[in-house]
């Protein structure tokens, strides 16, 4: 069995959007990468790279 660990972060694979997970907000936020929001598109419909198999309301 393989350790399950919950994301700490997931990208968009459409538009790029980069967001990371913020324990002490228990919500995401937009990550920065050299002093530039990776926020991607606003009509994006994302598409999260993370685990389809990890559910956060389990
Ligand atoms: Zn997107």
């Amino acid at each position: 069995m393989a350790e399950i660990v919950p994301p700490r972060e997931r990208v968009c694979e459409r538009c790029g959007r980069h967001d990371v997970w913020d324990e002490g907000k228990s919500s995401w936020i937009i990550a920065s990468a050299e002093g530039e929001k990776e926020f991607g598109s606003p009509y994006c419909l994302h598409e999260w790279d993370i685990s389809g198999t990890y559910n956060p309301l389990a």
